[in-house]
């Protein structure tokens, strides 16, 4: 008796539906895998011996997506499914992509072309599991393996070897010895794979429950793509106040913020310009001077370089270039500024690096750490009640009021109005439109105000 997974109605309705026309049809891949981890799957992928052609006379609501792949997405109320072709794909000649599909009438070779052997299971509408290269097996020991020769199928396609390192990290799996062997050795052919696809594999590795043995592991594979990380590996910080090299403490770091993609980057990368800023002190103390900065620039070059959008690499150099501001102590005017610069996300970010940075350095006391942390964002708290955000836009008066007091169109209302911006910013006078009139006329009346 085999293994048995729950289908959904809607997907047992496809399946019955082709079989009824005579085709084979499973359910296959990750939903698969994640009904057998007691996960709920994102999608429901399914297969089948139908032609695409065949699959969308089956179905009234159904489009071609993918001509070449042989694949047709199903329609059903707000979900949509793709029926792929059982296929075969041949002749990777750049480690990218297969040269050209040949479609199949068995199941075997469909699992067979599959990356990983948790990966090349099928359910057929029953719920019942086919297992050719156990896979089950390999869930239960939390296992990641290549199906069939790792070797060959990094060479066909260089990307398995960062699947292979996502799998794990999300799921806490081991990777099997040569599975690891065939990743060290072939790591440099992801030169050759294209940002896109590096940056959303990379996306799931570092937000992984279990990113930081992986990364740890396998290194070298990460200083293919991201070389800039290269020199942080193994740089000890002579720094009584750090017990762990620069990239240690880096996955130290990433393991304790929450996981969101901007935070998980800013982490890794926080401190990538350290090792070009080194300096040791007679004592024999490490310093490293403006390395924010550094790590900042660093870090706009390597987001640009993997096409990353450009709020997310604003967001991520930016919480990078401010991640040694100092917060404590904070007062009530610093905070307004710093939430009229910024903005609450920013900050709210920025704890949470600070926090993991200064655990990562393995000598913070947390109950001190989480006292000043609070102090700070409970001060955010207070001031966003109060007045929430506030920037240029907000301020109760506009360059026409100025106009109507008799100023001259010109550089002069600009000026002006910044300035009554920073004096509502500092206290100096309330955000309201009768006293900042009554401001600007004081300001006028000073002679050195042009
Ligand atoms: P996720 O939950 O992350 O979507 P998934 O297993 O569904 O996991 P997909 O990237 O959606 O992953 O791919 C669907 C299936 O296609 C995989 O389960 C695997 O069987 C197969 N697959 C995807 N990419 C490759 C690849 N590069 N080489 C071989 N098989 C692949
Ligand atoms: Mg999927």
């Amino acid at each position: 008796m085999g293994m048995i997974i729950k289908i959904p109605p809607e997907v047992r309705g496809i399946l019955m539906r082709l079989k009824r026309a005579g085709y084979e049809a499973y359910a296959v891949g990750g939903c698969v895998r994640d009904s057998l981890l007691g996960d709920k799957p994102q999608d429901w992928d399914i297969c089948t011996s139908a032609l695409p052609d065949q699959t969308r006379a089956c179905f009234d609501h159904c489009v071609l997506t993918g001509v070449k792949y042989g694949t047709v997405t199903v329609l059903r109320g707000r979900n949509s499914y793709e029926i792929t072709t059982f296929r075969a794909e041949e002749g990777y000649s750049d480690s990218r992509h297969p040269e050209q599909v040949r479609f199949l009438d068995s199941l075997y070779e469909d699992l067979a072309r599959r990356d990983l052997s948790i990966n090349a299971m099928a359910a057929d509408a029953d719920g019942l599991v086919t297992d050719h290269f156990d896979g089950l097996h390999d869930l239960r020991h939390g296992l990641i393996r290549c199906v069939g020769e790792a070797e060959q199928r990094f060479t066909e396609d260089a990307l398995r070897i960062l699947r292979a390192l996502r799998f794990a990290a999300r799921f806490g799996f081991t990777i099997e010895p040569r599975t690891a062997h065939a990743i060290h050795a072939l790591k440099d052919s992801l030169l050759k794979v294209s940002p896109e696809r590096i940056r959303k594999e990379l996306k799931g590795l570092l937000m992984g429950k279990a990113a930081v043995e992986i990364l740890s592991e396998f290194s070298d594979v990460l200083a293919v793509i991201l070389p800039e990380l290269q020199p942080c590996m193994g740089f000890e910080q002579h720094n009584p106040h750090h017990i762990y090299n620069v990239y240690t403490h880096s996955l130290h770091t990433l393991a304790q913020v929450p996981s969101t993609e901007p935070l998980r980057l800013a982490a890794l990368l926080h401190d990538i310009g350290k090792p070009a800023c080194f300096t040791l002190d007679e004592a024999g103390i490490g310093h490293f001077y403006g390395h924010s900065e550094k790590s900042f620039e660093l870090c706009d070059r390597l987001l640009h370089r993997l096409h990353y959008d450009n709020k997310t690499i604003s967001h991520v150099c930016t919480l990078v270039q401010i991640h040694d501001l100092m917060l404590e102590p904070i007062s009530e005017k610093r905070a307004r500024r710093l939430l009229s610069k910024y903005g609450e996300p920013m900050l709210r970010d920025l704890i949470s690096l600070r926090r993991a940075d200064a655990l990562a350095t393995g000598t913070a006391d947390p109950e001190e750490l989480e006292h000043s942390l609070a102090q700070f964002s409970e001060l955010l708290d207070r001031l966003l009640v109060q007045e929430g955000r506030f920037t240029m836009a907000d301020l109760d008066i506009n360059g026409n009021d100025l106009l109507s007091m008799g100023l001259p169109r010109g550089r002069q209302i600009g000026q002006l109005l910044h300035v009554l911006f920073d004096s509502v910013l500092e206290g100096i006078c309330e955000n309201q439109k009768e006293k900042l009139v009554e401001y600007a006329r004081f300001l006028l009346s000073k002679k050195d105000f042009h």
